[in-house]
C-alpha cells in the first residue's frame, strides 16, 4: 500500500496533527454539552455541577486513552510513538486527578447526602461501581509508577494494565448510567454508549484483527549473529509474503518463537537497510527476561512483526544538507539502519556519527564503520568511556567540548538524530542549541516507553 501524503509530507503531518488535537478536545470536553444542553436536576448547586463536569471530562479522557495507545499509524504518525506514550502517562495523571476530585467535591458540597455512600456495604450499586472504578484507577496508577518495586515483569504489568483499564471503563459507565442524571434523552445516553462502543471496536482491532493480520504474514529467522556489546543481530525473511516496507530508523513490535496471541512482543528498531524489505534485521542487546535469551534463537523460528512504527527517520527530512547522528550503546541500531540505507541509495550528502560506548569491545558493528566511511561522505567518531591503552580517539562522555570539536561549522543546516541512554540524550539535547543547532533540527528516539 502506498504511504499517504498525510504521514509522509511535513504539511500533511501538521494538518493531521492539528486535526487529532482538535478532535481530542472535542471528545474530552464534548460530554459537557450534556450538562449545558441537558435538563439540570433541581436543587443542585454550583459545586455539585462542577464535580459532575470534572467526572465527565475525566471519564472521557480515559475512554480516549484506548484509541491513543492502539498504535494506529495515522494517529502516531504526526507526533511519534514516544510522544504519544508520554502524553498517555501525563493525561492519565490528569484524568485520575479529575476523577478523584469528583467525589471529594461532592462530600464537601453536601456531606449529608454523599458521605453515607462511603459505607460501601449498604451503598447503592451505582456508588459501589464508582468505588470499584476508583480502586481500579488507583491500582493502574500505582502499578505503572512502581512496577519494578512491585516485582511485576513488563509483560505481567501490561496484561494487568489492559484488563484493569477495560474494567475501570465498564464500572464508570455503569456508574454514569446508574446515576442517570443528564441521561434522560437518547442522544445523551448514546454519547457514552457510543464512546464505549468505540473502545470495544478499538480493543477488537488491537486484540483480534491485528494479530490475525500478523499471523497471515509470518517471518522466519534465517540467521542469528553475535555482535560486540552483548548484542545479537537477528535476520528475518518473509514466509510466503513480500515482506515489510519501512523507513530507515523506524521500529517494529517483534514476536519471536511464540504465538502472536500471547502478547509477548517487544519493540526493536530495524538495523538493516530499508532498501531491502524482503530481508530485515534487528540488533538486540541482552538486557532482560526476553533479550537475555535472544542469542539462543534457532534459524527457522517463526516471528511476527507489527510495524513499521516511528518517526525517527531521515526520510522525513529529504531537504536537509546532511545529518549528525549521536548514539550511545545499543541506541546505534536505528542510526545503523539509516546509514546502511543511505549507502545503498548512494546518497552524497555529508554525514557524521558520534558514537559513545563504555569500551572498545562494546562498540556494536565496529567492523562495519570503516566500510561505511568509504561508501558514504561519513565521518565516524567513536568515544570510549574506558579506552584500551593504545587508544588515540576520543574518551569520556559526549559533552559540549567534544561536540564543539567535531560538529560541522554549518551544523545549523544539519539534522541531528540522538538515540541512547536517557541521561546522554537529555544532556546532548540541552547542549546542541547552545552550539547553534536549532531545536527543530533535533530528533530523538527513546528506547524506554514504559
Ligand atoms: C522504539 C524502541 C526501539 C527499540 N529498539 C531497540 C533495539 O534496536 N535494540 C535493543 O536491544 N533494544 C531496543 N529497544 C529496547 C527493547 O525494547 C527492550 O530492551 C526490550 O523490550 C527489553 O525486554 P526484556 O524482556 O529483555 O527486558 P525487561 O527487563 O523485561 O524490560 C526492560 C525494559 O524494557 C522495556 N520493555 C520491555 N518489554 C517491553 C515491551 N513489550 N514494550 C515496550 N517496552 C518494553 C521496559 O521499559 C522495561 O522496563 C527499543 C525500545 C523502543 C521503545
Amino acid at each position: 500500500m502506498k504511504p499517504s501524503p498525510l504521514t509522509t509530507t511535513r504539511g500533511g503531518r501538521v494538518l493531521l496533527g492539528t486535526f487529532w488535537i482538535g478532535l481530542y478536545f472535542l471528545l474530552t470536553i464534548g460530554p459537557l454539552a450534556i450538562i449545558f444542553f441537558g435538563h439540570t436536576p433541581p436543587g443542585r448547586g454550583f459545586w455539585i455541577e462542577l464535580s459532575v463536569a470534572l467526572g465527565f471530562i475525566g471519564m472521557a479522557m480515559i475512554t480516549v486513552q484506548f484509541v491513543i495507545t492502539a498504535r494506529i499509524g495515522h494517529i502516531n504518525g504526526p507526533y511519534g510513538i514516544d510522544v504519544i506514550y508520554r502524553f498517555h502517562r501525563q493525561i492519565s495523571i490528569l484524568s485520575i486527578t479529575l476523577i478523584l476530585i469528583h467525589p471529594i467535591m461532592l462530600f464537601v458540597a453536601d456531606p449529608a447526602q454523599y458521605l453515607p455512600l462511603l459505607r460501601i456495604w449498604d451503598a447503592p450499586l451505582r456508588a459501589v461501581l464508582a468505588w470499584l472504578g476508583l480502586l481500579g484507577l488507583i491500582t493502574i496508577a500505582a502499578t505503572s509508577i512502581w512496577r519494578v518495586k512491585f516485582g511485576l515483569s513488563y509483560e505481567t504489568w501490561r496484561i494487568l494494565h489492559s484488563i484493569l483499564a477495560v474494567a475501570v471503563l465498564a464500572f464508570a459507565l455503569g456508574h454514569v448510567l446508574g446515576v442517570g442524571h443528564y441521561l434522560e434523552q437518547f442522544w445523551q445516553r448514546g454519547m457514552w454508549i457510543g464512546m464505549a462502543a468505540v473502545v470495544v471496536l478499538v480493543s477488537g482491532y488491537v486484540r483480534l484483527v491485528k494479530p490475525l493480520l500478523m499471523q497471515r504474514k509470518p517471518w522466519r529467522v534465517t540467521n542469528v549473529k553475535r555482535e560486540c556489546g552483548r548484542s545479537w543481530t537477528v535476520e528475518l525473511e518473509p514466509d510466503g509474503h513480500k515482506g515489510m516496507r519501512f523507513q530507515p530508523g523506524q521500529f517494529a513490535w517483534v514476536t519471536i518463537g511464540r504465538s502472536v496471541w500471547m502478547i509477548r512482543e517487544h519493540p526493536f528498531s530495524f538495523s538493516s537497510s530499508a532498501e531491502r524489505s524482503d530481508r530485515v534485521a534487528f540488533t538486540i542487546k541482552e538486557s532482560g527476561d526476553f533479550t537475555n535469551h535472544i542469542g539462543k534463537t534457532k534459524p527457522g523460528t517463526v516471528a511476527y512483526l507489527d510495524g513499521p512504527h516511528g518517526v525517527f527517520t531521515i526520510d522525513r527530512r529529504p531537504d536537509v544538507k546532511g545529518a549528525v547522528f549521536i548514539a550511545g550503546g545499543i541506541g546505534v541500531t536505528p542510526i545503523m539502519s539509516m546509514l546502511r540505507t543511505l549507502a545503498d541509495r548512494g546518497d552524497t550528502r555529508r554525514f557524521m556519527l558520534i558514537f559513545g560506548c563504555p569500551t572498545w569491545d562494546e562498540v556494536t558493528f565496529r567492523d562495519e564503520w570503516p566500510e561505511l566511511e568509504k561508501r558514504l561522505n561519513l565521518k565516524v567518531v567513536i568515544v570510549l568511556d574506558d579506552p584500551p591503552k593504545d587508544w588515540e580517539g576520543e574518551t569520556g562522555k559526549i559533552d559540549e567540548a567534544l561536540l564543539k570539536r567535531h560538529l560541522p561549522e554549518d551544523r545549523a543546516e544539519f539534522e541531528h538524530y540522538i538515540c541512547g541512554p536517557p541521561a546522554m540524550m537529555e544532556s546532548v539535547r540541552d547542549v546542541l542549541p547552545t552550539l547553534g543547532v536549532p531545536a527543530e533540527r533535533i530528533e530523538m528516539e527513546e528506547f524506554e516507553l514504559a
